[in-house]
């Protein structure tokens, strides 16, 4: 990434990054870019929701929502996401507030009771290993620290993980026993999986009988340009390949409706769905059907999702947008960063030269300028390069990025030539 500069030419540089951090820290800031937190404007477009079911119980089917029961959650809700997931109705269970909550409990019932085609449960094996391409989301690597499940790296290309390192891992080692995947916008570097990639994992040849892809399509619908990314259908695929129980799909409606309010979906083969729908048994006597009528009813349909993710778009766009522009102005040229340009989803990945990220942050912290720690975007914490950056724009208004971008391309090239200077 670097260019060579002559030593008159690095110490001017060196001189008026020093200055402009010395302006930046004098400013009194206090700016958070860290958490892929919807704005208020953003939430406000859901306003509706608040003012739902108004006064109505019942489901399409005759189902009193305010009743026990219904495991499956309400089908008008399910249809709805059906086709945004990729996952067929009857497959797809309607849950709680929280896709992670899923997520976390599906490696709990995995840990504690046989998975379809598995030969025991996951605890009594001596050792249980995922994959986790990089960089990737740093709450899923906390569930697999919380739960003593060993994470192994895999880089990240532009097409989704490296898939010969996937293949390979996953047909040697039978302790591999799932992989993490955001398979459209990624978090955090907006990678879209290709449909090689979607169609190798659907096929490769597992040790593990009881192998599953957590395929996490958090951004399933939350496109930034006028062409959808479209994934192919991994489901499907699995089906086709000969291994139905492979794939679990998550999704939510946190950056639809109301982030952490909305409703999560789980998807997966028949016997998959009936092994989670008869551990959530004993967990629950039902979901909320209340909160899935009142999203059911502001929904409407699929398209009605593609209506409601354009309003989103139109607020979300201009902050990418400002992100992208000032990163050009400042840091264009320099040598001193790359940064992602994502077509949907929440992020934006700074990579900055090796061995700078963390100080980076720590300069932008010092000027009141809040990132997500570095590092935080790969397993337990580590970056073995040091240079990955994670930027979450949704947040701020337009005015309070701009000053935190500016902020962070300061301390970039701060950091930057003061390392090439050392
Ligand atoms: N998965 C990914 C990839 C995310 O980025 C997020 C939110 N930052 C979540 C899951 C959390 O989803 P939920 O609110 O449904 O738990």
């Amino acid at each position: 990434m670097t260019t060579e500069l002559s030593a008159d030419a690095l110490s001017g540089l060196l001189e008026q990054a020093r200055k402009d951090y010395q302006d930046l820290a004098g400013r009194g800031l206090s700016l958070n870019l860290t958490r892929g937190k919807p704005a208020p404007e953003q939430l406000d477009l859901s306003a509706d929701l608040l003012s739902l079911p108004a006064g109505r119980h019942t489901a399409a089917d005759g189902t009193d929502v305010r009743n026990y029961g219904g495991l499956q959650g309400l089908l008008e809700i399910r249809e709805i996401f059906a086709d945004v997931l990729q996952v067929p109705v009857g497959q797809l269970l309607a849950a709680g507030n929280s896709s992670l909550e899923l997520m976390h409990d599906c490696l709990v019932h995995a840990l504690l009771s046989v998975l379809p085609g598995a030969e025991s449960r996951w605890v009594d094996q001596e050792r249980i290993a995922f994959l986790c391409p990089v960089p990737g989301y740093d709450r899923h690597f906390a569930l697999c620290e919380r739960f003593g499940i060993e994470m192994i790296p895999v880089p990240m290309t532009a097409e989704g993980p490296d898939m010969a390192v996937v293949e390979r891992l996953v047909a040697e080692d039978p302790a591999v026993k799932g992989i993490w995947c955001v398979p459209k916008y990624s978090n955090p570097d907006g990678v879209c999986y290709s449909d090689a990639t979607v169609a190798r994992l659907a096929a490769m040849s597992a040790a593990a009988p009881d192998f599953r892809i957590f395929w996490d399509n958090a951004y399933a619908a939350h496109h930034l340009t006028d062409e959808p990314a479209e994934i192919a259908d991994l489901l499907a695929a699995c089906a086709e390949a000969g291994n139905p129980d492979r794939a679990f799909v998550f999704g939510s409606t946190s950056k639809i409706t109301a982030a952490g309010a909305g409703v999560a979906f789980f998807g997966s083969s028949p016997a998959n769905v009936q092994w989670l729908l008869g551990n959530n048994a004993k967990r629950s006597i039902g979901p909320d059907k209340v909160n899935q009528l009142r999203h059911a009813m502001f929904l409407r349909d699929a398209d009605g999702v593609r209506a409601h993710m354009e309003r989103q778009r139109a607020l979300l766009q201009p902050k990418f947008e400002m992100v992208a522009r000032i990163l050009e102005t400042e840091l264009g040229g320099t040598g001193l960063a790359r940064w992602t340009d994502p077509k949907g989803g929440y992020f934006v990945t700074l990579e900055v030269p090796d061995g700078c990220a963390k100080e980076v942050v720590r300069r932008a912290a010092q000027a009141g300028i809040v990132l997500t720690p570095a590092g935080a975007t790969h397993p337990y914490g580590d970056d073995p390069r040091d240079a990955t950056i994670r930027i979450a724009p949704s947040y701020p208004g337009l005015a309070e990025l701009e000053q935190a971008i500016e902020g962070l391309a300061v301390c970039v090239r701060l950091v930057g030539y003061e390392q090439q200077a050392a």
